[in-house]
C-alpha cells in the first residue's frame, strides 16, 4: 500500500523517541535521570483531581458540545480577559485535547501552498511539521544566544512580507526559556498589521515567568482580531495526561476550528473539562508553588551547568528549560545527547530536535527534583572530564 504523499512532509517530536531509548536502558537495570521530557514532575493538585472524579461519579461521561462546555468556555474567557487585559467572548474559545491541536487546526484552517509562515528556530518541532504538512513554506527566524534567544527584529523584518500568512510566537519559549520583550512584541505586531498576517501566539508557559511580567501580543491595538492565543492546563496545573488545552481566536475562525473538532475528536473528555473549570476557579496556591519550585531549580541547573567544562548557559526568564551551548565539549549536539544518555545516564535532547539552528546546543528540562538535578550535574561533570 502506498501512503499519501503528504505523510512524507509530517515531522515529529523526538522527545518521545529519547524517552523510549531511556526506558530501554532502564529495562536493562540502568538508572536514568530524565531531563528530556517537557512535563511537570508534580501531581495534578488534589482539588482538580477531586473535581474530575466527582464529574465522573455524577455521570459526566457523555459527549459535550464540540467547542467545550459553556461553563469552561466562560471561565477561560474570563481568565484570558483578566490575564491579557482584553475583552473575550466565550464564543471565541475552542476547548481541545491539549494545546497541540490548536496548532494543527489553525495552521490547517489558514495556511496552504504559496503562503509563508514565520516561526522560531530552534522551536517546538510541531510548528515546522504542520507548516510543511499543509504545503505552506516554512520561514524560520533563527534565535541566537547572543540575542538572549529573542527575535533579531531586523532579521525578522527582512523575512516578513505580504506573502506571510502567519507568524508563530512562543513566549516564554520552548526550548530556550527566552521571553520576548515588549519592544519585540510591538515590532512584531506592527509587521503583522502591515502585512495582514495572522499571529499564532503559543502562550502555554505564560504563568512561568521568573523575571518581569508576562506580556501577550494581543495587548497591542489591532492584534486581538488577528491573533490566536494557544494556552492550556498541561504545564500550569501539571495536567499533561488529562489532555486539556484551548485556543482563543476571532469568532469566524473559532467556528471553523470547532468544525475541525467535529470532524476529528467530537469533543474534549467531559470529566477533563469539569476538572479544568476547577483548575481556573479554585485555589491557585499549588500552581504558584510549582512555579516557585521551577524558579529555584532553574538557578541550580544554570549555576551547575556553567561549571561544567565546555558548557555555556544563559539564565532563562521563563518556562522550565535551559538551552546551554555545548560546542566547547568538541561534540555535536546529537553526539552529546547520546553520550550523556549512555555514559552519564542523563536523558537530554539535542538542540537539533528543535531545528537546524539548535546545533551546538542541548535542551534540559528542569521539571525534576533539585536532588535529581544535582545528581545529573555531578554525573555530567564526571563524564565530560573523563579522559
Ligand atoms: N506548546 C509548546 C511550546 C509546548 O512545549 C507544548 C508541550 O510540550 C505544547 C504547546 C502542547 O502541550 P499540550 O498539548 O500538552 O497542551
Amino acid at each position: 500500500m502506498k501512503l499519501a504523499t503528504r505523510m512524507s512532509r509530517l515531522g515529529t517530536e523526538t522527545a518521545f523517541e529519547v524517552l523510549m531509548k531511556a526506558r530501554a536502558l532502564e529495562a536493562q537495570g540502568r538508572e536514568i535521570i530524565h531531563l528530556e521530557i517537557g512535563e511537570p514532575d508534580f501531581d495534578t493538585p488534589a482539588n482538580i483531581v477531586e473535581a474530575g472524579v466527582k464529574a465522573l461519579r455524577e455521570g459526566q461521561t457523555h459527549y459535550t458540545p464540540s467547542a467545550g462546555i459553556p461553563q469552561l468556555r466562560e471561565a477561560i474567557a474570563e481568565e484570558i480577559a483578566t490575564t491579557r487585559g482584553i475583552e473575550v467572548h466565550p464564543d471565541q474559545v475552542v476547548v481541545t485535547p491539549g494545546g497541540k491541536p490548536i496548532m494543527f487546526f489553525t495552521i490547517l484552517a489558514l495556511c496552504e501552498q504559496g503562503d509563508e509562515v514565520i516561526y522560531p528556530n530552534p522551536g517546538f518541532p510541531i510548528y515546522g511539521s504542520m507548516i510543511n504538512f499543509v504545503g505552506a513554506t516554512p520561514v524560520p527566524v533563527p534565535l541566537l544566544m547572543e540575542k538572549d534567544f529573542c527575535f533579531d527584529i531586523e532579521e525578522f523584518k527582512s523575512l516578513v512580507s505580504p506573502k506571510t500568512k502567519m507568524i508563530i510566537l512562543n513566549s516564554p519559549h520552548n526550548p530556550t526559556g527566552g521571553v520576548l520583550t515588549k519592544e519585540d512584541l510591538q515590532a512584531i505586531a506592527e509587521a503583522a498589521i502591515e502585512n495582514d498576517a495572522v499571529v499564532l501566539s503559543d502562550e502555554i508557559y505564560s504563568r512561568m515567568v521568573y523575571e518581569g511580567e508576562f506580556a501577550s501580543i494581543t495587548r497591542f491595538p489591532g492584534l486581538e482580531e488577528r491573533t490566536i492565543i494557544l494556552d492550556g492546563f498541561s504545564k500550569t496545573y501539571a495536567m499533561t495526561g488529562w489532555r486539556m488545552g484551548y485556543g482563543v481566536m476571532p469568532h469566524w475562525l473559532a467556528a471553523q476550528v470547532t468544525n475541525l473538532m467535529v470532524n476529528s475528536n467530537s469533543c474534549t473528555a467531559a470529566f477533563s473539562q469539569w476538572a479544568a473549570v476547577e483548575a481556573l476557579k479554585g485555589p491557585q496556591d499549588e500552581s504558584r508553588k510549582m512555579v516557585e519550585a521551577f524558579h529555584q531549580r532553574r538557578d541550580v541547573i544554570v549555576d551547575g551547568l556553567n561549571q561544567i567544562h565546555g558548557f555555556r548557559c544563559l539564565r532563562p526568564k521563563g518556562a522550565f528549560y535551559v538551552f546551554p551551548n555545548v560546542e566547547g565539549t568538541g561534540r555535536s549536539s546529537q553526539e552529546m545527547e547520546d553520550f550523556l544518555l549512555n555514559e552519564a545516564g542523563v536523558a537530554t535532547l539535542s538542540g537539533t530536535s528543535f531545528g537546524e539552528y539548535g546545533e551546538g546546543f542541548l535542551r534540559f528540562s528542569y521539571a525534576n527534583s533539585v536532588e535529581n538535578i544535582q545528581k545529573a550535574l555531578g554525573r555530567i561533570g564526571e563524564a565530560v572530564t573523563k579522559p
